[in-house]
């Protein structure tokens, strides 16, 4: 029987056009060999990368790599990115690393950003903005749809989030870093409780990687606080459950983004309109998941339907994920670690927004780790200043976010005070 091997696999579908019996099916990214195969042997040699082995193989062994970094960040998300690109920079040695053989793909985010939360990090270049918007309108949806907000002459993009996360790893290796894909971090190397590497699995097998400073941006899913022993389990009442489509063949104000909010349309959280050029936006919705009575999706499709303008378009693509809506972590710290992003729960609890908080976080954690190295300490002390500029600074704006949010309760979400503070939020937009 013939077996696959995950990590190396590419979903490319070569295999599957040779079968002669239709025994390997392609599902997305998983590939299944059914009952039909009969060892003929002819996808094993159709298979780019390998990925397929007979019973019988045996793998020459690989010889485990043990090299030192001063940093490795494990996630090229904007936040993981920002930082090596940033650390690079620094003159620190820097190992970039992805799971995915596509950095950026696929999409996780309704890919809104503000002008001035964007330029400081990266100058705005049209081959990865969708849409420039300058409006935002907050509608609220009880009986009928009613407009309780707009606001004008605030600049802010939508990006191709797919082409952006991969220019800023791009500048990350032209500084200097060094980028792997399709290489997921499994584990810490951990010496008495110290942070002193990582283990990842790539095409060719498990790596031991030694560094003085790991960095955690491995986003919602982040394994690496938990794996140094930080709680960053969130609870339902913090988990925004998100579903979105690309829709195509609508008409919407192209330069507007639209946000609708009510009980019924999207339990505790809202549904949006973000314009992607003509005739295009990105239309989704998030629901707080210990509220909600269906699944984001189901949530997403009744809206759809209930807004005509909208539901004469087609989905061209679909969007899954959740965001990570509470309050700031106790700690995004331990002997050798540093957590930046959505693994830190980074995220606007108001709006869910955590593009440019991760792309902070990562330059500040870039600061902090070249400082720490340079002074020939990264205990938990040492890079506890990661921690304090964060709270001396954005992080005490998202704490306050948070704190207004709780406010209000679900029901209250609705009402004037609470839709200010909300367009504040959002304003930039
Ligand atoms: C539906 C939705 C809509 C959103 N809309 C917006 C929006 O409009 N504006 C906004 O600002 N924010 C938005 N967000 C939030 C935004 O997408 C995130 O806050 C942002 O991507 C966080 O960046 P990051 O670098 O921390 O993590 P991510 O962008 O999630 O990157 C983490 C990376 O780590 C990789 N990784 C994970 N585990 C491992 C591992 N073990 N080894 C190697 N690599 C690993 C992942 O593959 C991923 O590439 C939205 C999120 C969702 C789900
Ligand atoms: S070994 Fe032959 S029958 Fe089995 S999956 Fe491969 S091509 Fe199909
Ligand atoms: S040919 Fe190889 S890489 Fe392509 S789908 Fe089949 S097993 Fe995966």
């Amino acid at each position: 029987m013939i077996t696959v091997k995950v990590a190396r696999c590419g979903y490319c579908g070569a295999c599957v056009s040779v079968c002669p019996v239709g025994a390997v099916e392609l599902a997305e990214t998983r590939l299944i060999i059914n009952e039909a195969c009969f060892d003929c042997g002819l996808c094993l040699a159709a298979c780019p990368v390998g990925a397929l082995q007979a019973e019988d193989y045996t793998e020459a062994e690989v010889i485990p790599l043990r090299r030192g970094y001063d940093v490795v960040v494990v996630g090229a998300g904007p936040g993981g990115s920002v930082l090596a690109r940033e650390a690079a920079k620094l003159g620190l040695s820097v190992l970039l690393l992805e799971k995915r053989q596509e950095i950026g793909s696929p999409v996780r985010c309704a890919e809104g950003i503000a002008h001035e939360m964007l330029v400081p990090f990266i100058e705005p270049d049209p081959h990865w903005i969708s849409a420039e918007v300058s409006k935002a309108q907050i509608a609220v949806i009880g009986d009928g749809t009613t407009v309780a907000r707009q606001a004008e002459g605030t600049q802010g993009y939508i990006l191709e989030r797919r082409i952006f996360d991969r220019v800023l790893a791009e500048e990350a290796a032209q500084a200097g870093a060094q980028v792997m894909v399709k290489t997921a971090a499994t584990g810490l190397l951990l010496e008495d409780g110290v942070v002193r590497g990582v283990v990842a699995r790539g095409p060719d097998g498990t790596m031991e990687i030694e560094c003085a400073v790991v960095i955690g941006a491995d986003g919602v899913e982040s394994q690496v606080g938990p794996w140094a022993g930080l709680d960053t389990v969130l609870p339902l009442r913090d988990a925004m459950s998100c579903a979105q489509y690309l829709l195509a063949g609508i008409e919407i104000d192209p330069a507007c983004c639209y946000y609708y909010i009510g009980r019924q349309v999207a339990p505790g959280g809202y549904a949006w309109v973000f314009p992607k050029g003509e005739g295009k936006a990105n239309v989704g919705l998030g629901v707080q998941a210990d509220l909600a009575a269906n699944s984001a999706l189901n949530y997403l499709n009744r809206f759809i339907e209930s807004q005509s303008h909208l539901a004469r378009g087609s989905p061209v693509t679909l969007v899954v994920g959740g965001v990570p809506v509470g309050p700031v972590l106790p700690c995004l710290v331990a002997s050798g670690l540093m957590l930046v992003g959505d693994a830190a729960r980074q995220v606007d609890p108001l709006t869910g927004g955590g593009i440019a908080n991760a792309m902070m976080a990562g330059r500040l954690a870039a600061e902090v780790a070249a400082q720490a190295i340079a002074a020939g300490d990264t205990s938990a002390e040492a890079l506890a200043q990661y921690e304090q500029r964060w709270m001396a600074g954005r992080g005490h704006k998202m704490a306050r976010n948070y704190r207004l949010k709780e406010r209000f309760s679900p029901e209250q979400r609705s009402s004037p005070d609470f839709l200010r503070a909300f367009m504040v939020a959002v304003g930039g937009i």
